[in-house]
């Protein structure tokens, strides 16, 4: 037999050397899946140092036996570690290597092949079953295919492994993997077929070369501000661990003044402050020695993964990361205050789904009161609210199908007339199963799923069969007003819709108001101001709602065809002096913008008394009456009229 040749060896090292450097320099060393790569691409590469330097004994004819045979036990002893560590790398992209690894008897069985090889390998230092030499030269013995033979069957392994799983694997990972068993099973052939040719450490890093071009993507995963895992990363890892059914516990991070921090300090200014948040979560991590994996997924959400069933656990490591962010953040000499929201959850004991997962953190920091604490997502409220985010579509899909939404009046009151001239419609869901849900969490999921256009219509119709009725006639009512959300105003035809339904019903423009909200009155959007220009031409008239709750632009306010303006009763309820004079300048000016004013959430006689004298046009609230049903809101409405004077009592 001729020299062999290390020069594949020698290309072979040079590619994973590469490919380990590329590795590190695009941050992948972090997270399960990465580690094995790494470890995968750092034993090939001893396991061509090793073949380097059997070869060369070999070739060199060296006469110690005991140190050749040395080289070549070390050589395939490293070698052999590949295959079972290609499995773990498939099995770590399926995302059910902590299953996997709890369940000790499966784990046995798939160290039970490789055991046995080291086993034989140990013992041809006695025997010499798998490679002895004569005459000075290497030559294979009879066992020597049993090395293959492991190597064949974890391959098999791993291709039933990749077929089984396919569904937690993407389809361009699966063929990155498929293209890896015939360059290994190539090897075995060859191997047998020619023993003299130098293929075996070649043809692994040609596999792992393909692996780190189609699946180690850090663009796809890794966010190149934070360093951390991005939305993309952690969506598919806890999709996969609700499939698979793995049990991990997640602290949820949502910075709650994140959008206020960005406007003050600008793009650049943000980035170092979201470089330091993500470094104080990490710092944590390892002090509590979670072993989490942290993600970025934008809008200052942050998410740490942690592969253990323990609240205990995560709770320490929440509690850790709070008291970190508490700390105030030095960007370029300005002290700045994060208000992180921090939630640790269990997956899926407490949040069962990925869908409730997702609709859980995009706002609970909005939902639940930020009080400076960890929130155990295990607490009732933080249930209920999970509970509800979970379902919700499916009970908007249940109240359409049902006829499980009901139309519900609050009356408007008119300071000058001293009657009720109008009421808001308003919206309620009682569910079969949950009982009632506020209108808060069912209109932004409705608005979501684009189920609002809908609902939108439910609400009309039964309104304009309302004004329509003989027992809405005789009230004497001028319109009832009725909220529009934001998706609602931007859908194009919005108003041929609206007056489409108002003949069915015969009734006429003026006996609608449209609400829309200083949210969507701030979108600049054409399709929007189009379809509030064609409604306002065809005679509706518009409120605007909510105002005082967020920063208006006044121009633009000023520029909408609105009526009336509804203030806020977050605005009116603060009775201080600098506040009252805010209210009185307020009302002055929308006063001479024309247009007339609506105050929202008046509970008190008092109050009634300070908002007429500040002369404002429309009073609303709990001091008359809640919203209530259609048949009470008539008889409300006739008795008071009736009187046709200031209700002196409180009705409910
Ligand atoms: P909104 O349009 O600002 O409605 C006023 C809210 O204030 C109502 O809450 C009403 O029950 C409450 N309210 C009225 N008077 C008082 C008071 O004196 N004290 C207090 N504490 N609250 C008072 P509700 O019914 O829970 O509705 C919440 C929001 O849900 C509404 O805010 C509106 O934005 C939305 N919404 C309700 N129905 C509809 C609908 O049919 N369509 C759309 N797009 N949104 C709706
Ligand atoms: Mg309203």
């Amino acid at each position: 037999m001729g020299e062999k040749l290390i020069q594949v060896d020698v290309v072979s090292l040079f590619i994973l050397a590469m490919i380990l450097i590329s590795q590190f320099s695009r941050k992948m060393s972090r997270g399960t899946t990465n580690k094995i790569f790494i470890t995968l691409v750092v034993i090939t590469l001893l396991s061509g140092c090793a073949d380097i330097w059997a070869v060369t004994l070999d070739n060199m004819k060296y006469p110690d036996l005991g140190v050749r045979q040395l080289s070549h036990f070390i050589f395939l002893m490293i070698y052999n570690t590949i295959p079972p560590f290609f499995l773990m790398y498939v099995i770590s992209l399926s995302s059910a290597w902590a299953k996997i690894t709890a369940h000790k008897a499966t784990c046995t069985l798939l160290i039970l092949p490789y055991t046995a090889v080291i086993v034989l390998l140990i013992l041809n230092f006695s025997t010499g079953c798998v490679f002895s030499f004569e005459n000075g030269v290497f030559v294979s013995q009879q066992l020597s295919f049993m090395t293959f033979l492991v190597a064949g069957v974890y391959l098999i392994v791993t291709g039933v492994y990749l077929i089984r799983f396919h569904k937690l694997i993407s389809k361009r990972e699966t063929l990155a993997l498929f293209l890896m068993i015939p360059l290994m099973g190539g090897v075995v052939i060859v191997r047998l077929l020619a023993p003299e040719t130098m293929v075996m450490v070649f043809s692994t890093t040609a596999g792992l070369l393909i692996f780190s071009v189609m699946i180690q993507r850090p663009e796809k995963i890794i966010d190149s501000i934070t360093g951390l895992n991005k939305y993309i990363a952690y969506a598919d890892v806890m999709k996969k661990n609700f499939l698979v059914g793995n049990r991990v516990c997640i602290i949820l991070i949502n910075i709650a003044n994140y959008s206020s921090l960005y406007k003050m300090l600008g793009y650049d200014k943000t980035r170092a402050l979201l470089r330091t948040v993500s470094r104080r979560i990490l710092e944590q991590n390892r002090i509590a020695k979670s072993h989490g994996t942290a993600y970025y997924l934008e809008q200052g959400k942050f998410r740490l993964v942690i592969n253990s069933y323990n609240l205990g656990t995560a709770d320490k490591v929440a509690q850790l990361i709070n008291e970190a962010l508490c700390e105030p953040v030095t960007i370029e000499k300005s002290e700045l205050s994060i208000m992180a929201c921090i939630c640790a959850a269990r997956c899926p004991e407490d949040i069962s789904s990925f869908r409730s997962l997702m609709a859980f953190g995009a706002d609970f920091h909005l939902k639940l009161p930020y009080k400076g604490e960890v929130i155990r997502a295990d607490e009732s409220t933080v249930k209920r609210m999970v509970s509800l985010l979970s379902d919700v579509d499916d009970i908007i899909d249940r109240a359409i199908a049902n006829h499980g939404f009901h139309v519900y009046y609050q009356p408007i009151y008119s300071v000058e007339k001293k009657k009720f001239i109008s009421a808001e419609a308003l919206l309620r869901l009682i569910d079969e199963n949950k009982g009632f849900i506020s209108p808060e969490v069912f209109i932004p999921a409705a608005e979501k799923s684009g189920a609002i256009h809908k609902i939108g219509d439910i609400v009309l119709e039964e309104v304009c069969r309302f004004i329509a009725s003989e027992d809405c006639k005789k009230l004497g009512l001028e319109y009832i007003e009725i909220n529009l959300s934001v998706s609602q105003c931007m859908r194009s035809g919005l108003s041929e819709h609206i007056l489409k339904i108002m003949n069915k019903y015969g009734v006429t423009p003026d006996q609608i108001n449209l609400e829309i909200t200083e949210s969507a009155a701030s979108y600049d959007q054409n399709v929007m101001t189009d379809n509030l220009n064609q409604l306002n031409s065809a005679g509706i008239s518009f409120s605007l709602d909510d105002y005082g709750t967020g920063y208006s632009n006044m121009y633009r306010i000023a520029a909408l065809p609105l009526k009336i303006v509804k203030l806020d009763k977050s605005f009116v309820n603060n009775q201080n002096s600098k506040m009252m004079t805010i209210l009185h300048n307020t009302v002055r000016m929308i006063k001479d913008l024309n247009m007339e004013i609506v105050v929202e959430g008046i509970e008190t006689e008092d109050m009634v008394k300070k908002f007429s004298d500040l002369q404002c046009d429309f009073i609303q609230g709990f001091y008359f009456s809640k919203p209530v049903p259609q048949a009470e809101f008539v008889l409300f409405i006739e008795r008071s009229n009736q009187n046709a004077r200031f209700p002196e009592t409180k009705r409910t």
